[in-house]
């Protein structure tokens, strides 16, 4: 939070609308005041004792209604297209339809009119999300909605689903980096610490706040669905209950775990256990959809990475707009992967940055379709049948965002690698034993990390973001096993477990008296 707070505290305008200036010459910026920049060599920062004379809204007014008085018009607008079409070819929908696919089966984008983005120059947009961060400001307290303009520019503010998502650490992994890596200038980026765990939350406030909007336009709406069995299924069903909004899960029976099951359950999800895989409860939600008017929020839909791109957003905001030379991402069905580099290239479009970082995608081997398809030079994909790995979220052998992502990559001059079961979970322990508790994904990028390292690729003094996609408490078994090596075929080299000792003085000293000698001959 570092970096987070030094923003804060050198932008002083919460709530821009309210020192909008009465004489402002722009055109351009009278829809937004342009945040007052205080820095410290200039006397003009607002005064402590000018910010308490800052107007509060009425009592009993909420922050929502306060949000709906300030509001202003603009000219943004997005809407859905078809991925990567001929910017000529005439198919596209108003996110207000409910539409998955294009008309030939394909995936959509959500394209937002650059033309009206750009009338703004790169400076006053990363003033204007640098205002924001962190603040109580209804919706821009928010990582996601801070971004508000760029995300969903025509939902308005009271339709908004949030839970004050996003703004997540980005924090300086020294000693990992110095003792493992040689590096100096390694960080984590932890979209998991977030409300439900996960990076997730990015794109499901965007998803059902858009639902909540149709809802509201009396749309045929009666829930929300997914079909997962884990992170997705508890972001979706906070926001659908932060909302009111019916949520529907299906899961596969005996298939998961207790800690991936509380989270829908305790959210009041109404949650099916069938007697199938994954994939047999992905193919029965979208025939279910098809007759019942329930949204479907799985991965296919374009509305998520609107939000999910923001993490990019935060982290050139977060090292005050200049552009780290790696971001790795672990990667299954692939759109989180893309989120990133949308997000890094419409800061480079809008001129906030002036390039964009190489991005690494981290797959498990064994569900590694996309790391033989970079590895056969982008001829022919195949999709493969994927195996159990401990980072169950990106056991996928067919991603659905496999276009989305050969697109970043390529845009990008991107790399992708991946990760032994054994890897990964060495890679989890190694970096736990540094003071960290990471998600078995995360192991996954970091054995990127080390093996582009190796080969000279990535150099020690590049900056380099690692994306940690989820919280380590969510997957303690893992760990649990690897520390008690109960894992078959697995050294689990850094296994630290506890040592039994009997109830008595002797005996206790003995251990530890070993156990410091020890630490000492290491010295
Ligand atoms: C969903 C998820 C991923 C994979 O993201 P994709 O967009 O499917 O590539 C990785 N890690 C965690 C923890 C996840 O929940």
């Amino acid at each position: 939070m570092v970096a987070s707070c030094m923003l804060r505290s050198s932008f002083l305008c919460p709530c821009p609308q309210l020192h909008h200036p009465s004489n402002s010459k722009s055109n351009n910026s009278s829809h937004f005041c342009t945040p007052i920049k205080a820095t410290a060599s200039t006397n003009n920062a607002i005064t402590p004792s000018a910010q308490t004379q800052k107007h509060r809204r009425p009592a009993d007014e909420n922050i929502r209604e306060e949000a709906h008085r300030l509001s202003s018009s603009h000219n943004f607008s997005a809407k859905y297209v078809p991925f990567n079409a001929d910017p000529n070819y005439d198919e596209w929908y108003s996110l207000d339809e409910i539409v998955y696919r294009s008309r030939s089966g394909g995936l959509l984008d959500v394209h937002h009119d650059m033309n009206a983005l750009k009338k703004f120059d790169g400076q006053y947009w990363r003033n204007l999300f640098d205002s924001r961060v962190g603040k109580t400001t209804w919706p821009y307290g928010s990582g996601v909605w801070s971004k508000k303009e760029w995300v969903l520019p025509e939902i308005d503010s009271d339709d908004i689903v949030s839970a004050f998502e996003g703004n997540s650490n980005l924090f300086w992994a020294e000693r990992f980096g110095k003792q493992f890596l040689g590096m100096t200038d390694l960080w984590v980026k932890h979209c998991g610490i977030s409300h439900t765990g996960s990076f997730k939350d990015l794109g499901m406030t965007v998803l059902v706040s858009q639902v909540n909007r149709l809802r509201k336009m009396h749309k045929p709406v009666v829930g929300v669905g997914c079909a997962s069995t884990g992170d997705t299924s508890a972001a979706l069903s906070a926001y659908c209950a932060s909302a009111g909004i019916p949520s529907i899960v299906f899961l596969p029976a005996n298939k998961i775990s207790m800690a991936q099951l509380v989270q829908p359950i305790a959210n009041g999800a109404f949650v099916l256990s069938i007697d199938t895989d994954f994939d047999g409860c992905m193919q029965l939600i979208r025939e279910v959809t098809a007759e019942l008017p329930i949204y479907l929020a799985n991965s296919l839909n374009s509305l998520r990475l609107e939000g999910q791109k923001t993490a990019a957003i935060e982290i050139l905001q977060q090292f005050d707009w200049e552009v780290p030379e790696w971001v790795i991402v672990p990667g299954g069905n692939l759109g989180n992967i893309y989120a990133f580099y949308k997000g890094f290239q419409m800061c480079k479009e809008l001129g906030l940055v002036d390039r964009i970082p190489r991005l690494v995608c981290a797959q498990a081997a064994n569900a590694n379709p996309l790391y033989l398809h970079y590895k056969s030079s982008w001829t022919d994909f195949k999709p493969v049948k994927a195996n159990t790995t401990f980072a169950s979220a990106i056991q996928i052998g067919d991603p659905v965002s496999i276009d989305r992502a050969v697109f970043a990559l390529q845009n990008c001059n991107g790399i992708v690698e991946e990760a032994t079961e054994e890897e990964l979970m060495d890679a989890m322990a190694q970096a736990d034993s540094t003071g960290m508790f990471i998600c078995p994904h995360t192991g996954v990028a970091l054995t990127a990390l080390f093996k582009l390292r190796n080969s000279g690729v990535i150099k020690p003094t590049d900056r380099t973001v690692v994306v940690s996609t989820a919280h380590g408490l969510k997957f303690t078994q893992s760990k649990i096993d690897y520390h008690s090596k109960e894992i078959k075929d697995m050294e689990c080299r850094f296994a630290n477990p506890p040592v039994e000792v009997k109830a008595d003085f002797g005996s206790v000293m003995d251990v530890l008296k070993s156990y410091l000698l020890s630490k000492n001959s290491k010295q």
